[in-house]
């Protein structure tokens, strides 16, 4: 059998394969040596799956459109190196995640830092930092940078708004607009406060932003999005004298993780962009048009690999109990649905069709939630065979509670160009422990 007929339809971008010894491979690399020269649970990453994802949208997309990664969804520093380096720009919300971008060579020029909280802190080092823009969420956040700039004599400070548009929009897994939401200003205040926005002194308002929420899942309903905001961007722009040298379309692409979702028809959703893009840059010639992605960029790239402890019985139940679990993929939980659906998972040691094992797959923690698949379907299970998570590139580590009964964060490690590279080291006992105090009593 060769490794290509062990891929599945449909899967084609699919992190890494299957090869002939029935083991997942990426770049010719089998799993169970990565795990034995770093160690389980890892986040695995095939950088050629990184780059694959990220030229195909580039090719599709209208050569106006930058395209910047959102390191919220996965912050590791060589991933966002790598996706740099291909011309993606960031987009970070906190200063770790600013020096990240810094670090892996994203220029400053390519970078926007937004979030609704910004701290003093935070603030002062963004009126120095050469950024493209600072993204502003409130009035009174702007009026402080406003402020911080005079004092620290910095002029023409470019500031984006983010406006929370009041257009209806529908298929987000998670909205972040067009309701009361903390995140931008509303269009109405936006044109109740004009007199302000005029007297702004150091700042310098060079364009808009909206970012609808995530896991969009139907490439109608982005267009529509990028339609609505683009034509916002337009009016506002004459309402309210706001030059239009930037405007952030967001994004939100979603990816497919269970049974009853389908992945994103890419071609007929840049196509569907593309128009509103041509549009709107024909009448805005100058205008920088940023789409910021996360979890489209990265998930695909991703798998999340633990090891087998256990395998038990409890009332009739399969148990598979790996070294692994929430603490590190709070996501495959499915955050917000009430239905619970898993993620795609893998044997990855065993590769056969034939399910032999219907199991719940449990981590390490002590509580019954701790629990990445229920009703899972696996070839035959042992103790010591390697399970993965699939299409885990995303929302990973960083968004799962790692410190819960202090195992820490997994290792990560990506492959590059046919070698295997850790790119995060596993937490140790000092990592967690090296931070408290005992208090001499
Ligand atoms: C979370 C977030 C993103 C990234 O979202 P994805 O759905 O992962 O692409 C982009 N922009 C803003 C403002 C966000 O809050």
């Amino acid at each position: 059998m060769t490794s290509s007929e062990f891929r599945v339809p449909g899967e084609s971008r699919l992190s890494g394969e299957f090869g002939v010894s029935g083991e997942f491979q990426v770049q010719g690399i089998g799993v169970s040596e990565i795990a034995r020269e770093f160690g389980t649970p890892l986040y695995l990453y095939d950088a050629e799956v990184l780059r694959s994802t990220y030229q195909e949208l580039r090719d599709l997309l209208h050569p106006a459109v930058d395209i910047f990664l959102s390191l919220k969804a996965n912050p590791n520093i060589s991933v966002c190196g790598y996706l740099g380096s291909l011309g993606a720009g960031a987009e970070v919300s906190s200063l770790v995640e600013l020096h990240t971008a810094r670090q892996a060579g994203i220029r400053p020029e390519d970078t926007i830092f937004l979030g609704p909280g910004k701290n003093t802190a935070e603030l002062e080092e963004l009126v120095g930092a050469g950024l493209h823009a600072i993204v502003v969420e409130s009035l009174e956040e702007l009026r402080i940078i406003d402020e911080l700039a005079v004092e620290r004599g910095v002029s023409d400070l470019p500031v984006i708004l983010r406006i929370n548009p009041d257009f209806h929009t529908k298929g987000s897994g998670l909205a972040m607009g067009g309701k009361p939401r903390q995140f931008g200003i509303d269009v109405e205040i936006l044109r109740q406060n004009q007199r302000f926005l005029k007297g702004l002194r150091r700042v310098q308002l060079t364009g808009l932003h909206a970012y609808m929420g995530t896991r969009f899942l139907k490439h109608t309903d982005i267009v529509h999005n990028t339609e609505q905001i683009l034509e916002t961007a337009d009016q506002l722009s004459d309402d309210l004298g706001i030059p239009l040298g930037t405007v952030d379309f967001g994004g939100g692409f979603g990816i497919a993780y269970f049974d009853n979702e389908t992945d994103l028809d890419v071609r007929a959703l840049a196509a569907g962009i593309n128009d509103a893009v041509a549009k709107f840059h024909d009448k805005h010639p100058d205008t920088r048009l940023i789409n910021e992605l996360g979890r489209y960029l990265t998930a695909m790239a991703g798998t999340y690999v633990t090891k087998v402890l256990y395998v038990k019985e409890s009332m009739g139940e399969q148990f598979v109990v790996a070294d692994g679990g929430t603490n590190h993929h709070m996501a495959a939980v499915g955050v917000g649905s009430f239905v619970k659906r898993n993620f795609p998972i893998r044997s990855l040691t065993r590769y056969t069709d034939e399910a032999e094992t219907v199991c719940t797959l449990t981590g390490p923690l002590c509580t019954p939630n701790d629990v990445i698949g229920k009703k899972v379907r696996l070839p035959r299970v042992e103790p010591g065979d390697l399970i993965g998570v699939e299409r885990s590139g995303a929302y990973g580590p960083s968004a799962s509670p790692g410190l819960f009964l202090s195992h820490g964060f997994p290792a990560e490690v990506m492959v590059h160009e046919g070698k295997a590279h850790l790119v995060r080291r596993r937490d140790v006992v000092d990592d967690l422990l090296g931070k408290q105090h005992l208090i001499d009593f």
